[in-house]
């Protein structure tokens, strides 16, 4: 086999699954262990929290629109690896063909990549629906780069049912039925509270119960100052 060696550090490239980012995972790689993929100073990470159906991915799409940010959906991120074909897809297909949960540390090496992947260009990352547990949030931080702000979109779990519903008539979503439903929103209201306890001074919480455009309005006033800051800072 080709010997290679990893770009930043030329140590040489170890053979794990999954592939070191920096390409080498070599616990003497300097750049894997000193570097973290992105200076958020300049490019903000934005997580965006909210129950099923409380709007994330309609805000998150103006968000993109507004301010060009780098969307990063763990569920996209996901359905890409498997259709990829790599060693690592195969793993994650017979994981799920068996209906269990993806490890952590798959999903959060997949997060790490796309960010990497778009480090240069991006102005900022949303990652969407991400962290759902207590625990995804420290590994985050802890391997990725500390998160900028976090936004919760506030909705009742009434509100949340019947937009999902309303989602359903109009989508191919397989999960959006009412039982499925009420599951998912035990499930993250189970996590949740946890989650943003964590973080009281970058947690903003904005009423996802009002239209998309004021809860939009909300949004600005959170992200146009963190985003005049970055934009500063580079
Ligand atoms: P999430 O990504 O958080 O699950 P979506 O953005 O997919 O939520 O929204 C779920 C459903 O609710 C969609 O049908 C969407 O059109 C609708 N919706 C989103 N935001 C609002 C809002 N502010 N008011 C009413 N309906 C909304
Ligand atoms: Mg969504």
């Amino acid at each position: 086999m080709e010997e290679k060696n990893c770009f930043p550090c030329d140590e040489p490239i170890i053979d794990k699954a999954p592939p070191c980012p920096l390409q080498c995972h070599s616990p003497k790689c300097k750049a894997y262990m000193s570097r973290a993929p992105v200076d958020t100073s300049k490019k903000p990470i934005v997580w965006i929290l909210g129950g099923p159906g409380s709007g994330k991915g309609t805000q998150c799409e103006k968000i993109i629109a507004k301010y060009g940010f780098t969307h990063l959906s763990t569920g996209d991120l996901l359905r890409a690896e498997v259709k990829s074909g790599s060693d690592r897809a195969k793993c994650l297909t017979s994981v799920m063909e068996r209906g269990e949960l993806v490890p952590n540390d798959v999903v959060l090496e997949l997060l790490k990549e796309a960010i990497i992947a778009h480090a240069e260009q991006a102005k900022g990352f949303l990652v969407d629906g991400y962290p759902r547990e207590k625990s995804q949030g420290i590994a985050f931080e802890k391997t990725i780069a500390p998160v900028t702000v976090i936004i919760y979109f506030e909705a009742s779990s009434e509100t949340l049912t019947k937009r999902l519903l309303g989602r359903a008539a109009s989508s191919d979503r397989a999960d959006d039925n009412e039982d499925t439903i009420k599951l998912r929103l035990k499930t993250f209201l189970d996590n949740n509270e946890q989650v943003l306890s964590q973080y009281p001074d970058k947690l903003r919480r904005i009423n996802a119960e009002t239209s998309v455009d004021q809860i939009f309005d909300e949004v600005q006033k959170i992200l146009d100052p963190i985003v005049a800051k970055a934009a500063a800072a580079n």
